[in-house]
């Protein structure tokens, strides 16, 4: 059975889930919106495993549309997922990087063995993303990963309870409320 996609109005760092996905950037380092919020309360635990993966495996830093797996420190989850959403852009159509931070997360996610996911609006802060954009991608994205074949994201749809859209507030849970809506 497919996993349930559910919305929820609210701060993401007060979620419980098995991973919570961070709208990071790419130096891993902290910023701010839903970053800043993740390592302020989930405490320095994440920022050294954000450094250690600077280290080792992402020197350049984390591309857009990619993701990765740090502890969760003291959050009420296993792991953060820290992806890189793109910068909204007027002349160049970035969807498809979008989708790939939904895509991409709920691999890594699946990977770990969560079965529950809870994403913020990626992009939708200070990468300024219209929301009714966003939202469509967001759904499309996720219902895209959950339906998927045997191969690649099939791990998703077999193991996943639950993906949850965490939004901060009225407007944006309006605007996810209404893809799923007009997709259901
Ligand atoms: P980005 O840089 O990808 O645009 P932001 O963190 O600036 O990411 O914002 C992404 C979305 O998350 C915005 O809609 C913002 O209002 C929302 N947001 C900010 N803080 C939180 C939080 N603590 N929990 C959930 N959503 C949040």
């Amino acid at each position: 059975m497919s996993a349930r996609i559910t919305l929820v109005r609210g701060d993401i760092t007060r979620q419980r889930a098995d991973a919570l996905v961070n709208a990071a950037n790419s130096s891993l380092l902290g910023g701010g919106g839903v970053d800043g919020a993740i390592h302020r309360r989930g405490g320095p635990d994440i920022l050294a495993d954000c450094r250690r993966l600077r280290a080792s495996h992402y020197g350049k830093g984390l591309p857009t549309g990619q993701a990765v797996a740090t502890t969760a420190g003291r959050l009420d989850a296993h792991h953060v997922i820290h992806t890189v959403g793109p910068v909204w852009s007027p002349t160049e159509d970035r969807s498809d990087l979008l989708a790939s931070c939904y895509r991409e997360s709920l691999r890594v996610a699946a990977g770990l063995g969560a079965r529950t996911v809870a994403f913020p609006a990626i992009s939708t802060g200070v990468y300024r993303w219209p929301l009714d954009d966003a939202a469509r991608i967001a759904v499309d994205a996720v219902r895209g990963a959950l339906a998927a074949g045997p191969e690649g994201a099939g791990a998703v749809a077999r193991d996943l309870d639950e993906v949850r859209f965490v939004l901060f507030d009225e407007v944006a849970y309006r605007a996810f409320d209404e893809a799923l809506a007009a997709r259901g």
